[in-house]
Order: C-alpha cells, then structure tokens, then sequence
C-alpha cells in the first residue's frame, strides 16, 4: 500500500469533509497536501464538537454516521473532548437493536466559562455566562474614556478580574473573552483604527489587552456583534437576511445578507451612522463631517439638540432643575410623552432622519427584517409609532412586507453577541 500516501487520519478527514458541506469550501481554499495530521485533528475535533453542542446529546455511533469518521477517531476525539477539554461528559448507555448499546455524550456547558464584554463609551458592561450562553454574573464599570485609553483598558481588566474573582473562577476555565467595542476594526480584529465614540485612532486594541489579560480574546465591532448574537439566540435563527441597526450614543448596523454576517472589504461595513442624510446640514458629526444620519438621531444628537434649542416654554427646563447640561435623549423623550411640543418636534425630527437611513438600507439590500437595539429604541410608542409611518410612507409598496422591531436581547445585545463570537470561534458553532 506503498502508492497511498495518506494517514487513516487523512482519509478520516476527507470522508468528514465529504459529509459536511461547508467544510468543502474550506478544501477548495487550501492545499489539502499542505494540512498536516494536527491540522486534521483539529477539524474532526471542530466537526465532533459541533455536533455534541447542537444535538446536546449524542451517541458514539451517530457521531460516526453523521461525521464520517472512522469509530476510532471518533472514540479518541471524544474522550479528549471529555477527559481534557471538559466539553462533553459520558452519560451511560442508549437502546440497541442488538450488539452493544451505544454510549451517550453530553454536551458539558457548565463546567467552563465563557466572558463577554460590551465596551460602550458610558459603560462596560461585563458577563460572565456558561457554555450555552446563559448569564451567570454581571459585573458594570464607568468605562473612564475621559481620562483616556489606559484608563479605560484598565476599568476594562477590572472588570474581568471581578468577574472572575467573585465565582473563584481560574482563567484556565474560561474559553475566551469577547469584547464589542464601538468603532471600525482592523481585518484582523486586532486594531482599533477609527472610533469617534471613543476619540481613538490606530489603537493596537489586542496586543495591549493580551499584555495583561491571559484569556484568548476575540473582538469585533459592537453592531455587528447584536447581529451574531440575533443569529445564534435571538430571532435571527432562522433569518438569512436581516439587519441590526443600533440606535443609543451612537449608530451603526449589522448586516447579515445570505445568511452570512457581512464584513466588508476591509472590515469597515455597517457605518450606517456616517450615511448622509441632510447634506446642507450645519450639524458636525463626531467623525468630522457634517450631515451624518448620527449628528441627527442617536441618543447623543438628541440630546444635545434639545439643549442648544431650548424652549421657554418646554417641560424641560422644569425636568433639568435649572440645569439643562442635564437634559439627555431620555428626558427628551419623557417630556415628548407628557405632550411637551418642542420635545415632540425633537424627537420626530430624529426619527425622521432615522427613517430617510432605514429606507435607503431597505431599497439597498432588501432584508426581510430590521431590528433595531439601543436606548433610543427603548421609548415604547414614542419612538416606533412615528418611526414606522416615516418608513412605510417612504418604502416603496413592493418592500412593504419588511418587519421592523425590536432588537431581542435590549441592551444586552452586544454582550450576548460577544458571548456567540467566543462560542462561534472556540467550539466551531459555525454561526458566521
Ligand atoms: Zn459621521
């Protein structure tokens, strides 16, 4: 059998990627003589692995069936996946129709731990959760940009150091970190090249977090981590076209087109927040530009609207104390509901802004659905019954039947996102 070059590992690896669709395009990317037998090993891992965590519960010989994998390959990955990695456990024993009963594994999600941080420009907010995503502890910290990038890497680590020291909780437990942080990301998720939430410029985001925390971390930009995590929990399971649009202190969407969350040429897409939407515009956008769709409607924008035009006669010199540096979207957005005319014309002035973006994205990329997270959405009628007007009145009729609502997770959307990215990334959930 001289002429046969390949490992029974190999052949292993070609009926896995025979059986599985999708790892076929990665056979098409790569020269299949250069994957070596570790390389392999850890696709089969990736392929078993897979399927204990979807099916939860699984016997040996339907992994067999299911992978392709010869029963010993299946039974070594196995029992490393269940003795080292802590991932899955044996559970006894299933009917047979005769010869031996198979042997069951289960899908181990609290024995390791997975973090997931949402660095807003107010707040980090930080969770710690198990392997089916479900919230353990939260821990939330000023994020401190106002005394700068260290301070705000250190509030960042504080967090996660509570996190951990509160359950007892070893770094060695703990699969990874995700962070979604508001601002455009290298390809390579590893620089933070633009983020006007933060003032932060060509940042190396991963390398000075690697410096100090010992966790494998995985970033991506905030948006387009609500998107993930609509994907994999939310009400985008079962969606292939969708967009997340975060309206809060800034505004950005994630786009998931063909049922894969798109990226961009460079990593730059969903900067929905710097389309322009009123080019005559005397307002300046935080990126520098003037007429940008969150200069007009994120929560920062309102606010600083309603203080700069401030009415005599507007409940909100009342509401503020005296003090309008107080007045927020929030309060803008109470006052509207206690019939303050001049909060009113705030508020819908945005949301008309707001609905000229959402009609353009609408035309553009025709989703079935919207959804759409951050504070500013969460104003109840305030904010959806004149959105959806705006939106239907300038839609054309053919794009009537899109959805527009609510984003699932409110405002853990970005955190359970960031939480889907580590257990996408790590156990291969393939939900990208
Ligand atoms: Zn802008």
């Amino acid at each position: 059998m001289v002429c046969i070059s390949v490992s029974s590992e190999s052949i292993d690896f070609f009926f896995g990627l025979l059986s599985l669709g999708h790892q076929i395009d990665y056979m098409a990317k790569r020269d299949i003589h250069k994957v070596d037998s570790e390389e392999m090993n850890r696709i089969n891992r990736r392929l078993i692995l897979q399927q204990i965590r979807q099916k939860h519960s699984i016997s040996r010989a339907e992994l067999v069936k299911i992978t392709g994998l010869a029963p010993p390959t299946v039974s070594r990955i196995v029992d490393r996946i269940v003795n080292k990695d802590r991932l899955a456990r044996y559970v006894g024993v299933g009917n047979s129709n005769g010869g031996r009963p198979p042997v069951i594994v289960e899908f181990n999600s609290s024995e390791k731990y997975v973090l997931g941080i949402d660095l807003g420009a107010t707040l980090i907010r930080g969770v710690l959760a198990d392997l089916d995503a479900e919230i353990i502890m939260e821990v939330d910290l000023p994020s401190g940009k106002e005394e700068g990038y260290e301070a705000v890497i250190d509030n960042l680590v504080s967090v996660v150091n509570r996190l951990l020291s509160r359950r007892g909780i070893a770094p060695d437990s703990v699969i990874g970190l995700g962070i979604g942080v508001a601002g455009l990301l290298s390809k390579d998720k590893t620089i933070v090249h633009f983020s006007p939430d933060f003032g932060w410029t060509n940042v190396a985001f991963k390398k000075d977090l690697e410096a100090v925390i010992s966790i494998p971390i995985f970033i991506e930009n905030s948006t387009r981590l609500m998107a993930l995590g609509e994907k994999g929990y939310g009400q985008g399971k079962d969606l292939d076209n969708f967009i997340v649009v975060n309206v809060g202190y800034g505004i950005a969407a994630g786009l998931v087109i063909g049922g894969q969350l798109v990226n961009g040429g460079n990593g730059f897409s969903g900067e929905f927040g710097h389309m322009t939407i009123e080019p005559d515009s005397s307002v300046i956008c935080d990126c520098g530009r003037k007429g940008c769709l969150e200069a007009l409607a994120s929560g920062r924008s309102i606010g600083s609207y309603a203080r700069e035009h401030l009415t005599k006669e507007s409940l909100l010199n009342e509401m503020c104390h005296g003090k309008p540096a107080r007045i927020d979207a929030k309060m803008v957005f109470e006052a509207y509901g206690a019939n303050d005319h001049f909060a009113e014309q705030v508020c819908k002035q945005a949301i008309r802004s707001l609905s000229i973006g959402l009609t353009n994205l609408i035309h553009l990329l025709d989703p079935t659905h919207i959804f759409i997270g951050g504070g500013v959405a969460q104003n109840g009628d305030l904010f959806w019954r004149p959105l959806h007007k705006e939106v239907t009145s300038r839609m054309l009729a053919t794009h009537k039947n899109v959805q527009i609502s609510p984003a699932f997770f409110k405002e853990y959307a970005t955190t359970i996102g960031s939480l889907a990215l580590v257990l996408d990334s790590v156990l291969g959930l393939d939900l990208r």
